[in-house]
């Protein structure tokens, strides 16, 4: 019998534990770390086969949904559903069917235990399975102004975002890949898309870099860093102050938005040395979602999600491995014994 239930019931909680094996009775069949539309997802799937998934929220609670306006590309919703809105819903979901959510902050895990072992404060938590959906970060130029107008033209995404600015002059900022895939795509929509890089130096690959220069719509601007994002006080942006760092000349351009496009961070530093990384910090998965250490599959240990795509970045690509990974849970715990 498990110790909540019953215990809670008859308010006999202490005298019920007592003498028991806590961490025997409290192992969890599966703990997702994170709540993002992956987490949210392998959340759903694991409850609806009545594993209570115990869902950590983590720092950024929501994942990158929660700060995003509508989204008009997750299929289902034909006029669109506000970021925050969709992760509402998948919350309501996950919970209807059993899930447990909780704000807390991973300190430490330890996977070489088994049942593994994950210190959140004074808490440790024993768990069967663990997924790890923390995703990955949008990199900021962490402005104050900036921050004060995300959402109000300040972006991350032009996939979900672009669209809101057609017919208007936008800027995008980086020099990389995805700021040249930014920029493209969001020929789509505006009249006139601003690369602003901040060197001279690209690390786009060539073919990208050479699209985006030949694209008539995009115009380049380098050595230039975004001092300020104007408009807060209208809550809309209404331009960027500009510095040329070679002649540390300032300027205004006057764009309705602003793209970032300098990169992500993936929220997987607690899995360094713990499970195989790309140079860049992302999960190597096997079979979408498989976990590995030096090339060995850690059985138990799925990750979905950003955290280990850099490729797709989507809400229902996010979705689709969050699918899978609960799924892997199923079987592994169906092979393992629960
Ligand atoms: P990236 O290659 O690391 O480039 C980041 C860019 O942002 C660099 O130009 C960097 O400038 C700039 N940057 C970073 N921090 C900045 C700051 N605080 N202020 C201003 N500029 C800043 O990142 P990415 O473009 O996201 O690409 C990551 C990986 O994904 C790459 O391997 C890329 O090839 C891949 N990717 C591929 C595709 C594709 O094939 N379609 C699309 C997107 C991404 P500095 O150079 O000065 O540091």
């Amino acid at each position: 019998m498990g110790v909540g239930s019953g215990a809670n019931r008859f308010g006999l909680w202490r005298i019920y534990t007592e003498g028991v094996n806590m961490s025997e009775n409290t192992t969890r069949d599966t703990v997702i770390l994170g709540s993002g539309c992956s987490g949210l997802t392998a959340a759903i799937y694991a409850a609806r086969s009545n594993l209570k998934p115990l869902v950590l929220e983590g720092h950024e609670p929501g994942g990158q949904l929660s700060i995003t306006t509508l989204v008009e590309n997750f299929p289902g919703w034909p006029e669109g559903i506000q970021g925050p809105e969709l992760i509402e819903n998948m919350k309501k979901q996950a919970t209807r069917f059993g899930a447990e959510l909780r704000m807390a902050h991973l300190n430490s895990i330890d996977l070489t235990k088994h049942p593994f072992e994950l210190n959140i404060g004074k808490e440790t938590i024993h768990t069967r399975t663990l997924i790890i959906a923390s995703g990955a970060s949008a990199r900021w130029l962490n402005l104050p102004s900036e921050q004060a107008l995300i959402g109000h033209g300040v972006s991350s995404c032009a996939t979900c975002d672009g669209f809101f600015f057609s017919g208007k002059e936008i800027a995008v900022i980086g020099g990389g890949d995805s700021a040249m895939e930014e920029a493209l795509f969001l020929t789509r929509f505006a009249t006139k898309v601003t690369l602003i890089n901040r060197t001279e130096r690209f690390r786009a690959s060539p073919i990208m870099l050479e699209r985006a220069m030949a694209h008539p719509q995009i115009q380049f601007m380098t050595n230039t860093t975004v001092e300020e994002v104007l408009g807060v006080e209208e809550k809309d942006v209404r331009g960027l102050k500009l510095k040329n760092r070679l002649s540390e000349e300032e300027s205004v351009l006057p764009v309705s938005a602003m793209f970032l496009g300098i990169g992500h961070i993936p929220n997987a530093k607690a899995f360094k040395g713990l499970l195989d990384l790309d140079d860049d910090g992302y999960i190597l998965t096997k079979n979408n979602v498989l976990t590995t250490l030096n090339g060995e599959i850690i059985p138990g240990v799925f990750a979905c999600g950003d955290i280990q795509d850099r490729r797709y970045r989507q809400a229902i690509t996010a979705a689709g491995s969050g699918c899978m990974a609960a799924l892997e849970v199923e079987k592994y715990l169906e092979e393992h014994g629960r």
